[in-house]
C-alpha cells in the first residue's frame, strides 16, 4: 500500500476563518475530505485582524520574537496560533502566521471603508510566503507536498526553485499552485522586487516580472511543479485567449502538460437544505414543497410582498466587473416586465452598489437588497429562491450555482468556465438538463435565457422536474480530492 502523504494547504482565505469568496469555501473543505481519505493535511493561512481569538479557538504554539522573517531590508517576527477545521467529524490542523503590524487589520486585502488595496500588499504577503517555508523548519514537519491557491500564495514555488533549492529541508518537497482566478494578480510596482529577496535574475521578463512590474501570480505559474484550475473549461479558456488569460496565457499554453482542471466539490454537510442549520425550513426532493416557507421568510426579511405565482431570482456575489451585473444593469426595467422579483447579497464596487440601489428605489416591491457581506442571508437566499442568476463574463467554478442546485433553485447562467461544465440547458420535451444558460456575453442573450426560465416556471410540472433534476446531482468533493491526491503521488516517490 502507498504511504500516506503529508500536505500543506496555504491560503489567504480559509472557512471558518477568513472569508471574501469561493476560495475560502474551497481551502475549508477540500483538506477535510483529503484528510478524510488518511493524508496528514495540514492548512496555514494569516492570521487577520478580524479573527476572533475565542470564537476561533487560537491557541499560541509559536511565540513572536521566535521566528525572523526577512522582507527586503527589514526583518518581521512571527508568532504562529493554531486552530482545526472542523465541521465533519474530521479534524484538520490549522495554522495561523501572524505579525500584528501586517496583518493585524479587519480587512484580508482592502480598507472595509476605502475598499482600496492596503499599500503594503507587497510587504504583507511577501512576508506570509517566506514565513510558510520558514515557520515549517521550525515546526519540523516536511510536507511532501505545498499546495499553494491563488497569488498571495505565488512566491512560495518561487522560493523553493530558488532561495531553499539546496536546503536539505525542503529536498522532497514539491509544489501544486491552483489557479482559482486569472485576473487577479498580485501586481506590484517593479520596486517591490527587492522585498522578495529572490536571485536577481528572478528580476526579469524570464523570472517574476510580467509587464514591468512583479507578478506574485506568475511566480506560481512558471515555479510550481504543477498546476491545477476549478474547470476544465477555464483550464482550456485561460490558455487560448488574452481575454481569459490576463496577458499570462502564453505562460499557460507552454505549461499546457502540467496544467489540469479539477473541479471544486460542494460540503454538502454546509450547504444542503435537508440539513442547513441556518433557514427556517429544511426540505428535500422529497418534500420540495417546504421551499415555499422559506420563499416566505426571504421575502419577508427583504420587505417584499410573496406572490405564490412570482418566480424569485436570487444573486449571492462579490459585485464585480467579473460577474456580469453590467448586463443586468441594462436589462433591468425589462426583467421586471417579466414579473419576477429580484434579491440581491453583495458587496464590492460602488458602481454596482449605486445600480442596485437606484433599482430597489425605483422597483420595491420587486427588489430587494442587502449590500452586505450575511453568510445566513446567503443560506436563506439559496432556499427561498426560484432561480439563481449568475451571468458572469468569466467563472473559474462558480459554487453558488452549485449550491443552487441542491436547493431546487435553478441557475440561469452564461455558458463559461465552471458555469458551462456544472449546469446543463433545460429542454422541455425530454425534460432533461438542469438549468438554462446563454453563450454570448450580451444582455440581449441573458434576456432570453430569463424568459426561456419564466415560461418553464409557469408550468408547475415542467419545473417540478427541473428542480429533481438538479437536486439530485452530486458534486461532493471525494472525486476531485481523488484527483488532488493522485496528482501529488504523481510529483512524489511515494
Ligand atoms: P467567487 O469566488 O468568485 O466570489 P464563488 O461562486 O466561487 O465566487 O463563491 C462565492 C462564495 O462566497 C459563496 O460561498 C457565496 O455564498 C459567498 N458570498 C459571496 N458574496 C457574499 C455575500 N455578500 N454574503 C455572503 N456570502 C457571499
Amino acid at each position: 500500500m502507498s504511504r500516506p502523504l503529508n500536505v500543506l494547504f496555504i491560503s489567504s482565505e480559509v472557512e471558518p476563518f477568513a472569508k471574501t469568496g469561493g476560495l475560502a469555501d474551497v481551502s475549508g473543505a477540500l483538506p477535510q475530505v483529503i484528510r478524510q481519505l488518511d493524508h496528514e493535511i495540514r492548512v496555514m493561512l494569516p492570521r487577520y485582524g478580524c479573527i476572533n481569538e475565542r470564537k476561533a479557538r487560537l491557541h499560541d504554539m509559536i511565540r513572536l520574537q521566535e521566528i525572523d522573517i526577512p522582507v527586503g531590508s527589514r526583518h518581521f517576527a512571527a508568532s504562529v496560533k493554531s486552530s482545526f477545521i472542523t465541521n465533519a467529524q474530521i479534524k484538520v490542523q490549522t495554522y495561523l502566521l501572524d505579525n500584528p503590524a501586517l496583518f493585524g487589520r479587519s480587512g484580508l486585502y482592502v480598507h472595509p471603508e476605502t475598499k482600496k488595496d492596503y499599500a503594503d500588499n507587497d510587504v504583507r504577503f511577501t512576508f506570509f510566503n517566506r514565513g510558510v517555508l520558514e515557520v515549517l523548519k521550525k515546526l519540523g514537519w516536511k510536507p511532501d507536498i505545498i499546495h499553494c491557491n491563488d497569488w498571495p500564495t505565488g512566491l512560495v514555488p518561487a522560493y523553493l526553485k530558488t532561495l531553499y533549492k539546496d536546503d536539505p529541508f525542503y529536498k522532497d518537497t514539491r509544489s501544486v499552485f491552483t489557479i482559482h482566478n486569472m485576473a487577479y494578480q498580485g501586481v506590484f510596482p517593479r520596486a517591490s522586487f527587492a522585498q522578495t529577496l529572490l536571485p536577481k535574475e528572478q528580476n526579469s521578463d524570464k523570472g517574476v516580472i510580467a509587464f514591468g512590474n512583479l507578478n506574485f501570480l506568475k511566480a506560481g505559474l512558471i515555479h510550481a511543479d504543477a498546476l491545477t484550475t476549478v474547470s476544465e473549461k477555464y483550464a482550456q479558456e485561460i490558455r487560448s485567449s488574452d481575454e481569459y488569460g490576463c496577458g499570462l496565457q502564453l505562460i499557460l499554453e507552454k505549461r499546457k502538460q502540467d496544467l489540469t482542471g479539477i473541479l471544486n466539490g460542494v460540503d454538502y454537510t454546509v450547504w444542503d437544505p435537508s440539513v442547513d442549520e441556518l433557514i427556517p425550513q429544511r426540505y428535500d426532493a422529497r418534500s420540495m414543497d417546504l421551499k415555499t416557507e422559506n420563499k416566505k421568510a426571504l421575502l419577508a426579511k427583504m420587505g417584499l410582498p410573496f406572490q405564490e405565482r412570482t418566480p424569485v431570482i436570487g444573486i449571492i456575489s462579490r459585485l464585480a466587473d467579473q460577474k456580469g451585473f453590467d448586463l443586468i444593469g441594462s436589462i433591468l426595467d425589462n426583467l421586471m416586465q417579466l414579473h419576477v422579483q429580484l434579491v440581491v447579497l453583495g458587496t464590492g464596487e460602488k458602481k454596482y452598489h449605486d445600480l442596485f440601489e437606484k433599482a430597489a428605489r425605483q422597483h420595491p416591491q420587486q427588489i430587494g437588497i442587502a449590500l452586505t457581506f450575511n453568510n445566513d442571508l446567503a443560506h436563506l437566499i439559496e432556499a427561498g429562491s426560484d432561480m439563481f442568476l449568475m451571468p458572469s463574463r468569466y467563472e473559474p467554478c462558480g459554487l453558488n450555482q452549485i449550491y443552487s442546485l441542491r436547493y431546487g433553485t435553478v441557475p440561469v447562467v452564461r455558458s463559461t468556465g465552471g458555469l458551462e461544465d456544472t449546469i446543463e440547458e433545460f429542454h422541455p420535451a425530454s425534460g432533461n438538463g438542469t438549468g438554462f444558460k446563454f453563450a454570448e456575453y450580451n444582455s440581449g442573450a441573458l434576456l432570453k435565457a430569463v424568459q426561456r426560465a419564466a415560461t418553464v416556471y409557469a408550468d408547475s410540472a415542467a419545473w417540478r422536474k427541473l428542480m429533481k433534476n438538479g437536486m439530485a446531482k452530486d458534486f461532493s468533493w471525494e472525486a476531485s480530492a481523488r484527483k488532488y491526491i493522485q496528482l501529488y503521488r504523481s510529483l512524489t516517490r511515494k
